[in-house]
């Protein structure tokens, strides 16, 4: 049940209502290993990283059962380094700065102890990237799920098209959905982007939830009110290394099996907005996920007779 994830690495410096801060480990790779890691291991890590990045971080990553023996390591460049400032509301930001450093001549070479993996994590990366790591599989994995951005919409549009005929599960936001569709209503958008080739589609509404469509069915999982949102950054990510981690972990694709996957993210994606960068998902216990998960069972758990 080996599972590979893709990303980036990264520093990220963050400014929301609440604090700032500067330079904080980050990246789509780091936080879908540090939550898909408790579901399964190991994680079969593949990403790149430049000479600032802080060697703790991978050693607390390989004690979790995260291989790096995919992350290539540069040493006269820095790591990939994004800043954004969220608004008042937390589900909108603006990206003030992507430097992509490292990540300009990256091609990832996967290590030959990681083929034969059933299931891989293309988290949030330069589509031709994804798609090489797809190409180098010599068994195309039980499921592909990708993750994206409007970034990559806009600078690359025509290699995601090409990567989206490619795999499994397409996940982004709502306005993602809409501007890749072009349509408002995100049922219609749904059914141009399962044309596009992916079988099955997540479009996030951050603290709104997350929907799951198919060709024939649509799933709704709330997100958990929280009392406190203190960084919503890498919530997306996390809750993809939570989905894949428990769909690997159980070995099962059904519909009905992503439904359960779809809340086991959603719960991880909770804590991560706990505090700022991974740290949250970093100090979690099982206990902790395990009440978070009973959580989400009680918040729509409800009887109702018409009489
Ligand atoms: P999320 O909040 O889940 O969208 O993820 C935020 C994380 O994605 C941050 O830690 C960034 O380092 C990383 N990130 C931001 N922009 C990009 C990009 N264009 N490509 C890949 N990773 C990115």
């Amino acid at each position: 049940m080996s599972l590979i994830v893709v990303g980036t690495m990264a520093y990220d410096a963050i400014e929301t209502p609440f604090g700032k801060t500067d330079k904080i480990v980050g990246g789509s790779a780091t936080y879908a290993a540090y939550a898909a890691s408790f579901f399964v291991r190991p994680v079969q890590q593949i990403s790149i990283v430049g000479n600032d990045f802080d060697p703790a971080i991978m050693e607390d990553m390989n004690k979790r059962g995260v291989m790096t023996e995919g992350v290539e390591m540069v040493p006269d460049k820095p790591s990939f380094f994004w800043s954004g400032k969220y608004h008042l509301d937390m589900n909108t930001r603006d990206t003030l700065v992507t430097d992509l450093n490292v990540l300009a001549d990256f091609n990832p070479v996967v290590p030959e102890a990681y083929q034969g993996a059933e299931f891989l994590m293309l988290g949030n990366l330069m589509p031709k990237i994804q798609k090489s790591v797809i190409e180098q599989l010599k068994v195309r994995p039980k499921l592909i799920v990708l993750d994206t951005m409007n970034f990559w919409m806009e600078a690359a549009l025509e290699d995601l098209h090409e990567n989206l005929k490619m795999i499994d599960v397409l996940m982004v936001n709502d306005s993602e959905a809409r501007q890749l569709s072009g349509e408002y209503s995100l049922v219609k958008a749904a059914k141009k982007i399962l044309a596009m080739g992916p079988k099955y589609l997540i479009i996030k509404k951050g603290e709104h939830g997350a929907l799951l469509f198919d060709n024939h069915q649509v799933f709704f999982a709330p997100a958990l009110p929280l009392e406190e949102v203190f960084d919503p950054t890498g919530a997306g990510d996390t809750f993809a290394g939570g989905f894949i981690g428990y769909i690997a972990n159980s070995r099962d694709i059904s519909f009905e099996n992503m439904k359960s996957a779809i809340i086991a993210g959603s719960a991880m994606a909770s804590f991560c907005v706990e505090k700022f960068g991974p740290e949250r998902l970093q100090e979690l216990t099982r206990e902790e996920l395990e009440l978070r998960i009973q959580e989400f069972v009680d918040l729509v758990q409800f009887e109702i007779e018409l009489d």
